[in-house]
């Protein structure tokens, strides 16, 4: 079976665990300082603090915001739950832009008008691992004093003009859940330059404590141990070599699939890399097969995805936030029309050969 997705461990990996499990410090300690000097360095950015998820990194990064009951935050309908969940749980409103059919990210022509005397922050999603429209959406968040956290979970090392991904908006988000382009089974980081957001953050992720005992404000238990950061310390040294891979095995895709009349492939800005954490697919004409269609795929031993088959404003406890099933229609139809194909580094030249006839031959 060729698996959607496939998480790469080597010696380095398992040795850097074995040096921790000796050492004696097990919970957040040297090895979490190291991972968030080398991500700074890895990003462009000054400030880093790990934590246990890409979902806890999204929560802490709009708490530092300032964001809270009667607050809005303005984000797509199309990505993961956890995107949305966070602006929930600080009691403040999820608010959406429909996205781009052909980029899958924000569609900033419609950015604006979303914008109220409550909206407080702007979060693009860099979906699939291509970096949303940040020029664009940077000059409106600036016009309207509002801060932009980015939801990097997908995107870690795709760049935007030049620039790293977290180094574009004024927080960004990172996940390191074992399916992620890095990962370390479950884990997060955030990137900032202000010292006060970091400080917000690191206190937010320990309890609200800037001292011992020292209560400043709310807080959780949002640490990462020693060992997720040994690994996640491996994992950067090889990422960009592993994203390289994925971009390899998705022009050799994209070529095998171009013929494909029933296909709409994955489109690449010129300003921007695209990591490719997923190389997406539209099935044009065969949306009420798609179940079918993941189900021959499996036959064929080829696991394939479908990120995400819900727009998030049709959710339940999302809906009654004062959403319609018929609005943004962009994201109904991405979610009922796309699917997912293995691109990730592992697969061999022959694995992207069955991939590529097991397409041919199901849609
Ligand atoms: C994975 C992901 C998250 C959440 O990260 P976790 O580490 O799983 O909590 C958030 N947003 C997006 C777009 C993701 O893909």
């Amino acid at each position: 079976m060729i698996t959607i997705a496939s998480p790469i461990v080597g010696d380095e990996e398992i040795a850097a665990v074995t040096d921790v499990l000796k050492s004696g410090i097990l919970a957040q300690g040297p090895k979490v300082a190291e991972l968030e000097k080398v991500f700074a360095d890895y990003c462009g950015v000054k400030y880093v603090a790990a934590v246990s998820s890409g979902t806890a990194a999204i929560h802490a990064a709009l708490y530092a915001a300032g964001v809270g009951p009667g607050d809005e935050v303005i984000t797509v309908p199309f990505s993961f739950i956890a995107t949305v969940n966070p602006i929930i749980k600080l009691g403040a409103t999820p608010k959406f832009v429909d996205i781009d059919p052909k980029t899958y990210n924000m569609d900033v022509k419609k950015l604006k008008r979303s914008i109220t005397n409550k909206t407080k922050v702007i979060m693009p999603v860099h979906l699939y691992g291509q970096p949303a429209d940040m020029d664009e959406i940077m000059k409106i968040a600036k016009a309207h004093g509002l801060l932009v956290v980015e939801d990097a979970a997908q995107a870690v090392g795709a760049t935007y003009k030049g620039k790293k991904t977290g180094a574009l908006g004024d927080i960004g988000c990172f996940s390191l859940y074992a399916t992620k382009n890095i990962m370390c089974g479950e884990g997060g980081l955030i990137t900032t330059d202000s010292e006060e957001f970091i400080t917000a953050i690191r206190q937010f992720r320990q309890h609200g404590m800037s001292g011992v005992y020292q209560y400043e404000g709310l807080g959780y238990n949002y640490r990462m141990t020693d060992i997720q950061a040994a690994i996640a310390i491996e994992q950067l040294k090889k990422a960009d070599g592993f994203n390289a891979k994925r971009q390899k095995n998705a022009k050799a895709l994209a070529e095998k699939l171009q013929h494909n009349k029933k296909l709409e492939l994955p489109k690449e800005l010129d300003d921007r890399s695209h990591v490719y954490h997923q190389f997406t697919v539209r099935l044009k004409d065969a949306i009420p097969s798609r179940d079918k269609i993941v189900e021959a795929f499996k036959k064929k031993g080829v696991g394939v995805g479908v990120y995400y088959p819900q727009a998030l404003h049709t959710i339940p406890h999302i809906a009654k936030h004062g959403f319609s099933l018929k609005d943004f229609p962009a994201s109904l139809s991405a979610a009922a029309s796309v699917l997912s194909l293995p691109i990730h580094p592992n697969l061999t030249d022959a694995d992207l050969d069955t991939i590529a006839a097991a397409t041919q031959e199901v849609v």
